[in-house]
């Protein structure tokens, strides 16, 4: 009933109106707000939300403050999610936010989940990243290459009790994730998994996995072909969660497969086409990880700021040095540029238009600011911002991940560079 309640105030503020008063109330909303019918104008500031962008923004905020924040630190220590926060995700109908009404998802846009990835990783890196890869990733996948079927059975699973796990990576095939080994050989009307994967995400509480194997290697990396393995599967093994610098409550593990059969009609898309799924759902996904960075940067600040404006030295609060209020002034315009960056990939995604070039730059951007501005966040603090009774320091050690997975930076860079050298 909850999870239902939650869904529909996502879904439209007509509806929202009569059954939330008491939320409404509680909002002021800003002068760029547009209603939900009218389009976003062309010329509009790249900040500009709808109505049910505020809605969704204003409910996460809520819930990440509510729910999750009392539990970060004992996640991070524990290395482990609190099954209450899963549940929340599931609740407020974050796990299914561009999935169709009629598969039970909220039937949002993707700027709004980049905007809850934003809001949930100003609170906790890990829990935006598993809400992040539902969204962008896993979910993305079954809506754009599943059959009827497919979609009907996984899909309505998916939005309210299913984790989803995205499978590319391997010991040996990292950047150059299409070297992939894992073997997928047909007899008859199913396929024999074997092979290994490595850093899988949120492997430690997922059911479905879609795992990229290559049918025929002499076709190169246009044998990589996208099943969907549930857990149980016979031969199927997930391994011990790593033991983490950062995001340590998202679990992240090995996985084996030993004579996995998976029949034929579990093959997502066509034979042979999982690199271009891999490369076309990781080109979106990007925006989702540049705006966990977004977020955690944010975050970071937020909890920075007042105190340096509270903390004196010399007889003067350390904010009204000058030499501080460069450097916070230089992070909070880094900050904006990253958002506008990351903003603007999305809404290029959701207007159909070429967005490849600068969604690599967000994620690298955004990777490379929420490094800049947690280390610094923990230098303006001193001594409390390296100690870890203060979630500074956990928000320096979450940013890292950011210029490694989904495409390192060096391989945003490659990416942008291709694009240059083609422009000119
Ligand atoms: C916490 C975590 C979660 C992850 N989650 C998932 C997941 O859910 N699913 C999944 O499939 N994978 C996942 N990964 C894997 C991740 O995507 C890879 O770690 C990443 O792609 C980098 O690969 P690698 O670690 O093998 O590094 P390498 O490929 O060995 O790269 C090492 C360094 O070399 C640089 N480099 C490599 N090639 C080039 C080049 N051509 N030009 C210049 N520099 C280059 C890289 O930028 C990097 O700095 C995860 C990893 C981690 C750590």
């Amino acid at each position: 009933m909850e999870r239902l309640l939650a869904v529909r105030f996502l879904r439209g503020s007509g509806l929202l109106r009569r059954h939330f008063p008491t939320c409404l109330r509680s909002w002021k909303v800003p002068p760029h707000v547009l209603k939900s019918s009218q389009a976003l104008l062309p010329s509009a500031p790249l900040q500009t939300f709808t109505e049910d962008e505020v809605m969704m923004k204003s409910m996460v905020k809520k819930f990440a403050q509510e729910q999750i924040a009392p539990l970060v630190s004992t996640m991070d220590e524990n290395a482990k999610m609190e099954k209450s926060v899963i549940q929340g995700l599931f609740q407020q109908g974050l796990m299914g936010i561009e999935v169709d009404a009629k598969y039970g998802g909220t039937g949002a846009s993707f700027f709004s989940s980049i905007l809850v990835t934003e809001e949930l990783a100003k609170v906790d890196a890990s829990v935006a990243l598993m809400c992040d890869l539902q969204n962008t990733v896993f979910n993305k996948l079954i809506m754009k290459h599943g059959t009827e079927e497919q979609k009907a059975t996984y899909l309505p699973k998916l939005t309210t009790e299913d984790i989803g796990s995205f499978c590319l990576s391997e010991a040996g095939a990292g950047s150059d994730s299409f070297a992939l080994k894992t073997r997928a050989d047909k007899k008859g009307n199913y396929y024999v998994i074997n092979g290994s994967k490595m850093w899988i995400s949120n492997a430690g509480y997922a059911k479905l996995f879609v795992v990229f194997a290559n049918v025929d290697f002499t076709a190169s990396y246009k044998g990589i072909t996208c099943f969907l393995v549930d857990r149980d599967t016979e031969g199927f093994h997930v391994g011990k969660s790593e033991n983490k610098m950062g995001i340590r409550a998202s679990s992240t593990c090995p996985l084996t497969f030993e004579n996995v059969k998976v029949p034929e009609a579990n093959i997502l898309g066509k034979v042979g086409h999982g690199y271009k799924y891999a490369i076309g759902i990781l080109n979106e996904g990007r925006i989702g990880i540049a705006a966990q960075m977004l977020g955690l940067a944010q975050g970071c600040f937020d909890h920075t700021i007042p105190y340096i404006k509270e903390r004196e030295q010399f007889g003067k609060r350390i904010f009204d040095f000058q030499g501080v209020q460069h450097q916070v002034a230089l992070v909070a315009t880094q900050l904006e540029a990253a958002r506008l960056l990351t903003y603007n990939a999305a809404r290029l995604v959701e207007h159909g238009r070429p967005f490849i070039k600068e969604a690599a730059m967000a994620k690298y951007y955004a990777s490379e600011i929420a490094g800049l501005t947690t280390s610094k966040c923990i230098e303006w603090m001193g001594g409390v911002g390296y100690i870890k009774d203060y979630p500074v320091e956990k928000y320096f050690r979450d940013a890292k991940i950011g210029s490694i997975y989904e495409g390192a930076s060096n391989i945003q860079l490659n990416t942008i560079a291709k694009h240059i050298h083609a422009e000119y």
